[in-house]
């Protein structure tokens, strides 16, 4: 982090900063120029805010970060890519990440033992590699369904006993984690990127954890959560794009897909993108998956349903078993094309 000092800051102020830096850790260097006094920060910055810095307006002129505050996601110390495992009875373990690729797909919420068990064998025969249903669902408005809760758990998991397909599933609050035990993947929705409190919970475990992007969430806010979670001792994460919200209309949401190579880049854990929530409408779900893999996602979750417009929940953006068996054939027909593709 480097600090360019004011010029009229004078010696009284200058040492005052100084004297701050030190007592959070941090060694100020400072370099006096002709033109202008600048401090290089040497040591952990990761805990300086830059805001409470340019809020010394009487002695700090501008801040640059030079390193970026996340560590443990961030791809400068820990160069190779992390690959999660998800045992599964009787098979090798499934492998997120690392150029193995997965597709999660299921309908927005579990609705009974019936439908999830009859979608989940239905998303199994198309290839898909994960089941997801959603039992505690955070709905905009209260008067939606609000999904089948604790029993809505226990359908899903039959449906992953009777498939021998690994469950990803919603989790809203801290205080039920216990009721995930046999969930293979926790998700955190677009609405709780930002809650701490869940954050720091799934970080006591090393169940994997999808973490999805809010709409409003920049890519340092997306990592900054990830960070939450590794840095409370769970390495096994997650991201997951399902676009921002934006001044369009015409789509339930944007989907952000230079997030895909870009998140790469910064951090080492898998990236997924889920092109049902991105787009809202069933039809644009099957290009924006082959777009998604082409770009190099290490996965995709993507909403199948076998009676749509009864659906309880996002029906319009579901696929029907016979989109989804197309949709599969065309996302593993691109696959070998994906950036960073090997299996
Ligand atoms: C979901 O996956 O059903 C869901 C609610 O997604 P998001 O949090 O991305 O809106
Ligand atoms: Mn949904």
């Amino acid at each position: 982090m480097v600090i360019v000092v004011k010029k009229d800051a004078g010696e009284r102020r200058l040492n005052g900063l100084l004297e701050w830096l030190k007592e959070r850790h941090v060694t100020p260097r400072v370099t006096v120029g002709e033109q202008q006094t600048i401090i290089g920060c040497v040591g952990d910055v990761s805990g300086i805010d830059d805001g409470m810095l340019r809020a010394m307006g009487d002695v700090v002129e501008s801040v640059k970060r030079i390193q970026e505050p996340y560590k443990a996601v961030n791809r400068k110390f820990h160069p190779a890519d992390t690959v999660i495992e998800i045992p599964r009875p009787g098979a090798e373990p499934l492998k997120i990440g690392g150029g193995f690729f997965q597709v999660v797909a299921g309908p927005c919420s579990v609705e009974s033992e019936d439908q999830v068990v009859r979608i989940a064998k239905a998303v199994k025969a198309a290839g898909a590699t994960m089941l997801r249903g959603g039992a505690f669902k955070p709905r905009t408005s209260p008067y939606s369904f609000q999904g089948l809760g604790k029993e809505g758990l226990v359908h899903l998991l039959t449906a992953k006993r009777e498939t021998g397909l690994p469950v990803v599933t919603e989790i809203m609050d801290p205080r039920e984690l216990e009721f995930f035990g046999d969930v293979d993947v926790l998700q955190i929705g677009a609405r709780n990127m930002q809650n701490y409190e869940l954050l720091k919970e799934v970080s006591h475990t090393t169940k994997p954890v999808l973490l999805k992007r809010s709409f409003s969430g920049t890519i340092q806010e997306l990592l900054m959560s990830a960070e939450y979670i590794l840095a409370g001792g769970n390495p096994n994460v997650i991201l997951c794009e399902r676009g921002i919200r934006t001044y369009e209309t015409a789509t339930r949401n944007t989907l952000d897909l230079t997030v895909v190579p870009l998140l790469h880049g910064k951090s080492h854990l898998p990236v997924f993108v889920d092109p049902s929530h991105a787009t809202g409408v069933a039809k644009l779900v099957h290009p924006v998956a082959m777009a998604a893999t082409v770009i190099g996602a290490d996965g995709l979750i993507i909403e199948v349903h076998d009676d749509p417009i009864h659906a309880l929940c996002d029906g319009a953006q579901s696929l029907t078993p016979e989109m989804f068996t197309e949709t599969m054939k065309g996302v593993m027909a691109v696959r070998p094309f994906a950036c960073g593709a090997k299996r």
